[in-house]
């Protein structure tokens, strides 16, 4: 019988932690004659009872664990530790809050078993969303996409599954700033899409207010891409170029064709052009610089060069 882990990170979900739990058993048991089933909570330091009860079920169910965090340490992180500890053929991730409709995952494992290895849950539309997160992250999703080299999907979500040969391909990254999703869609593998509505949050509130939200936007673009770092630089560029062709202009006509271009051009205004042609050169400079970061960057994150789906026997 093949085994399957659920991942689930948990913060501040005390009240949620039963219902979901329940919600999984109802799921889980028409499927218990074909496989094993693993279910690893990650308590992402709550300051509420969620560990407790997390202790609760793993007393009265021995396919219960849980993996308790000292601190908060955000959800990649926690998803991240919960992929490590996992020991399944593969592993299911699903929010703690029941915004994922656990009656999908019949289909995610018969995708599975049709030779997919990733399957990733993609969010239609949330009614919960405030417009500022719907905005926000359709911003998001072009951005990433126009400046990253690996295709990342809109609306896909961490509700996903994992084949074995993801989870231990994923284990190999070592930087400690991450976007698992987008780690995963770095990984490649053979993708299915399942599409889904996401439902309202059971209990609390969701604890990724804007400003995290924002954070993490700014950790993807600088995980997986370069882009940001060399933005001094094309500005520099663009600037010198720019000022060149300005300055050019007002030198020609003023010193050689004054008689002919009837232009006249102060002298500060000479300056203006000059040093804005400075500061472009500083900024080319310093995209210079950029490019040896972003070298360094890439040797010092180590990710795996390549990442082999399945070798022959
Ligand atoms: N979560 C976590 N650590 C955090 C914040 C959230 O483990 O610092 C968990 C949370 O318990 C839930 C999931 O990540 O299971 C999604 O969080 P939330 O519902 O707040 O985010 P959203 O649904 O808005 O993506
Ligand atoms: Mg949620």
């Amino acid at each position: 019988m093949k085994l399957l882990s659920f991942i689930i990170p948990a913060y501040n979900e005390s009240a949620n932690v039963m219902p979901l739990y329940t919600r999984l058993q109802s799921v889980l048991k028409p499927l218990s004659d074909r496989y094993t089933f693993e279910i690893l909570f990650v308590n992402d330091g709550s300051k509420d009872t969620t560990a407790e009860e997390v202790t609760k079920l793993t007393k009265a169910d021995t396919r219960v664990k849980l993996i308790d965090f000292s601190r908060n340490f955000g959800k990649e992180i926690a998803t991240t530790a919960g992929l490590r500890h996992c020991t399944g053929d593969a592993c299911m991730m699903i929010d703690a809050d029941l915004q994922h409709p656990a009656e999908l995952i019949p289909d995610f494992i018969a995708k599975w078993e049709e030779g997919s290895d990733v399957v990733v849950g993609i969010r239609k539309e949330s009614k919960s969303d405030s417009w500022v997160k719907k905005i926000g992250g359709k911003i998001f999703y072009v951005i990433l996409n126009k400046i990253s080299d690996t295709e990342i999907t809109p609306n896909a979500t961490d509700f996903r599954l994992l084949d074995r040969a993801v989870i231990d391909a994923f284990n190999e990254f070592k930087e400690t700033k991450r976007l698992t999703r987008g780690l995963i869609d770095w990984l490649g593998f053979r993708r299915t899409y399942i599409f889904f509505d996401a439902e309202e949050r059971l209990h609390g509130t969701a604890s990724y207010s804007v400003w995290k939200l924002l954070k993490l936007a700014l950790n993807s673009f600088m995980s997986l891409s370069l882009f940001p770092l060399k933005v001094a630089g094309y500005i520099g560029i663009f600037i010198t170029s720019f000022s060149l062709i300005a300055g050019s202009y007002i030198f020609l006509g003023k010193y050689f064709f004054k008689w002919y271009w009837a232009l006249t051009f102060s002298d500060s205004e000479d300056l203006a052009i000059f040093i804005v042609f400075l500061v472009g050169i500083i900024l080319m400079s310093l995209g210079l610089i950029s490019l040896y970061i972003a070298n360094i960057h890439e040797e010092v994150i180590k990710r795996p060069l390549y990442v082999i789906r399945k070798e022959r026997e």
